[in-house]
């Protein structure tokens, strides 16, 4: 028989499960979904079997994950992609944190579930909901190879001064106190991708990926190895986002509580939730707030002037870190989207080599292209991420490798 060559990949959050089904031959689709508001009255699964051009839905309460997950196996079963297909290589589960332990894909045994659970205070919204995942697929199917893929891993090459916080070491170290980032399987593969688009290899170029999501990170990629990047000990550190902060004073936390009485939940909430984009002028939806700049609403200005603002200063900082820089990539819904987001992050900044063509931006597209003049010093390219295939690619390659 033929080695099985699809990848289921799962991506557990606390109240929903995305799932897609590949096939690593072609790379395809096969199927597409997603579980959302598990746990209450008003659960939804939407699945896609691609291959069929079908899509099915439906509502109604799914108590948990282990619900959710049997759901999806009869929706996939339905369609004649079950989990117990022999064709079925791995399933691939991407887990938020990885500290310094994980520094690539990991095949999933009891060592590697008590590691994950272990950097739960590190992460506590996130590896815990990604733990219930994983030992849900695995009591499915105990028998299938499961890897974990963690958001962590490309940037656990950032060397010492880029990862530490200039605070006492020792009291660093006792608490996994350093800068981890995320969004790495989307650093990964867009500095990658960016790479293919200049006709190079990876280790020939620098590049800036500009990760624009709801969430977003910058990062600094030398030579397909990540120096550093926005992101911090959690997510909340680095460019304004839709609804965190990024960067400010540590004080303001200190203020807050001692001026402001609010306790370090209503903080926290305040700093990761109401923050950002949406804290400043009510609209997290970057569509929402260029449609109110263009009718002239001051608030949505400021709102956008900030956020431009942020992302001009880590491209001048990631600049600065890299020394030679060939390529600015942008990337997810904002990057990849908003032409007048990529425009205002590189005006003025032509003294670097930095522009972009108001044409070549205008236009859309589905797949990774320039948008700088063609005599640029510096290339500016969209470069639409993909971290499930990102995810499924690194699962089959190390069930690959360990199947030889
Ligand atoms: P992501 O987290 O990568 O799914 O990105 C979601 C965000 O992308 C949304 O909150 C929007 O702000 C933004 N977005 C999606 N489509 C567009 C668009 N056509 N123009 C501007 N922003 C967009």
């Amino acid at each position: 028989m033929t080695s099985p060559t699809r990848v289921l990949v799962l991506n557990s959050g606390s109240s929903s499960v995305k799932y897609q089904l590949l096939d690593m031959r072609d790379r395809s689709r096969l199927a597409v979904g997603l579980v959302e508001r598990i746990g209450e009255q008003t659960s939804r699964l939407k699945h896609t079997c691609v291959t069929g051009g079908d899509t099915r839905e439906q509502n109604g309460p799914i108590a948990d994950h282990d619900a959710a997950l049997k759901a999806v196996a009869q929706e996939l079963a339905r369609d004649g992609l079950g989990l117990d297909s022999p064709e079925l290589a791995a399933i691939g589960h991407r887990v938020v944190h990885g500290g310094m332990f994980f520094t690539e894909p990991t095949l999933i045994d009891e060592g590697v579930l008590t590691e994950i659970e272990r950097l739960i205070p590190v992460a506590p919204l996130h590896n815990p909901a990604n733990l219930t995942g994983i030992r849900t697929a695995r009591g499915m199917r105990p028998d299938l190879p499961q890897v974990a893929v963690f958001d962590t891993a490309f940037h656990t090459t950032m060397p010492e001064p880029a990862a530490r916080y200039a605070i006492d070491p020792k009291i660093a170290d006792r608490h996994r106190i350093r800068r981890y980032g995320f969004h790495g399987t989307s650093h990964a593969y867009v500095s990658r991708e960016t790479a293919r688009l200049l006709g190079k290899d990876p280790s020939e170029v620098n590049v800036i990926v500009l990760h624009l999501g709801n969430g977003a990170s910058a990062s600094a990629v030398e030579g397909g190895r990540c120096v550093d990047t926005s992101m911090g000990l959690t997510p909340l550190e680095g460019l304004v986002m839709g609804t965190r902060s990024g960067d400010l004073d540590p004080a303001v936390i200190f203020h807050l509580e001692r001026v402001g009485g609010m306790s370090t939940d209503e903080i926290d909430t305040l700093l990761n939730k109401r923050s950002g984009l949406f804290g400043l002028c009510g609209d997290n939806d970057m569509r929402e707030i260029r449609r109110r700049v263009d009718e002239g609403d001051e608030e949505a200005r400021l709102a956008f002037d900030i956020y431009i603002h942020r992302l001009k200063k880590y491209i001048g900082a990631y600049y600065a870190v890299l020394g030679r820089v060939d390529a600015v990539a942008f990337t997810a819904g904002v990057g990849e989207n908003a032409a007048p987001v990529r425009e205002a992050a590189v005006a003025g900044l032509e003294g670097l080599g930095l522009a972009v063509d108001a044409g070549l931006n205008g236009a859309r597209g589905d797949d990774p292209r320039l948008i700088s003049p063609e005599d640029a010093r510096v290339k500016v390219a969209v470069v639409p991420t993909d971290e499930e295939l990102e995810i499924a690619t690194q699962t089959y390659a190390l069930v690959e490798k360990n199947s030889r």
